[in-house]
């Protein structure tokens, strides 16, 4: 069977990376899209003359299978099933907020500002993160009809057939989707840079340990050395065992070097600590640097290491 992955890589203001877009072709199978870039006129335009040099158009696509719930990764699921009548498909965790993007994001927003508090993130640095994402209102659109999607489903189209295989950690509803020894794997599995984990879905708990869970998951694949990895950023690449074993060993430093700074025997905020990891940290990146303290702070309290002396303030038991 001759499958023929494209990839798009579409650039956007908001956050440094290019999100990728995977267009599938088979002759005797619909057109299935992974992921949809964020959804701006300017990302659309970029998709189209993507689509273009896969002598396709917008209008083609029959299917979108969305990794996660991500603005850059869902933006423009809507604008696309408007012109072409797609299907679009997501975990059944992300569903409700690709559903209703538009009708949860107060909801999500104050979740976010719920967790800042709980972060440690300091009064005003709050106020600016606020204004931040308040900025992202715009950049996504609810899909009321997209379909949810189970661990371990098979899709059909035509002769293309996907396994959902649901890694949990960077979202509550990450997948990854199985072609044959190709694995699209959206922000859990990463070329060079390590997704974040804590910070991007405040709409559940105890990531990091789902996360590590899930990349588990992925080493248990069959043939899982010869998979052929396509990232939600970053180039594709052959064989994800070193590059996980890597991402092991990253939160195993990052977790010790955490409770060496708790040997002060203070209390300490997830944002202090983020603080003396990361240094002054600039617009969504303290988001970023204190929620995924946090997550690490999460999983030591939960193995009994530390705990909060007060709410909040944790200190090494
Ligand atoms: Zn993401
Ligand atoms: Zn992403």
């Amino acid at each position: 069977m001759s499958v023929f992955v494209h990839q798009i890589a579409i650039p956007n203001p908001y956050f440094e990376s290019p999100s990728n877009v995977f267009v599938i072709q088979n002759p005797h199978s619909p057109t299935v899209l992974i992921d949809t870039g964020i959804g701006t006129e300017e990302s659309l335009a970029l998709l189209r003359a993507g689509l273009s040099a896969c002598h396709c158009s917008v209008q083609d696509i029959s299917v979108v299978l969305l990794t996660h719930k991500h603005i850059d990764h869902c933006g423009l699921a809507r604008s696309i099933q408007d012109e072409s009548g797609a299907a679009v498909y997501v975990h059944s965790d992300d569903w409700a907020d690709v559903t209703l993007f538009e009708e949860r994001y107060e909801h999500v927003s104050r979740l976010y500002l719920e967790a800042m508090h709980r972060w440690g993130i300091p009064h005003e640095i709050i106020t600016q993160m606020a204004h931040f994402r308040a900025r992202f209102a715009g950049l996504g659109r609810s899909v009321p009809t997209a379909h949810k999607l189970a661990d371990g489903q098979t899709l059909r189209f035509g002769e293309l057939e996907f396994r959902v295989v649901h890694t949990p950690g960077h979202t509550q509803g990450s997948a990854c989707f199985l072609l044959g020894e190709t694995l699209f794997t959206g922000d859990h599995l990463l070329p060079t840079y390590t997704s974040n984990v804590g910070a991007t879905d405040v709409t559940s708990a105890g990531h990091l340990g789902k996360f590590l869970h899930s990349l588990h998951k992925i080493l248990a694949l069959p043939n899982v050395e010869s998979l052929e990895i396509y990232p939600g950023h970053g180039r594709p690449w052959k064989n994800p065992r070193p590059r996980i074993e890597k991402i092991f060993q990253h939160h195993h430093e990052r977790t010790e070097r955490i409770l060496t700074l708790l040997h002060d025997g203070q209390a300490h905020t997830a944002f202090e600590i983020a603080l003396t990891l990361f240094g002054k940290m600039r617009e969504y990146h303290v988001l970023l640097g204190a929620g995924e303290v946090y997550a690490h702070l999460e999983e030591l309290e939960r193995a009994g290491r530390v705990r909060q002396a007060e709410p909040h303030r944790f200190q090494i038991v």
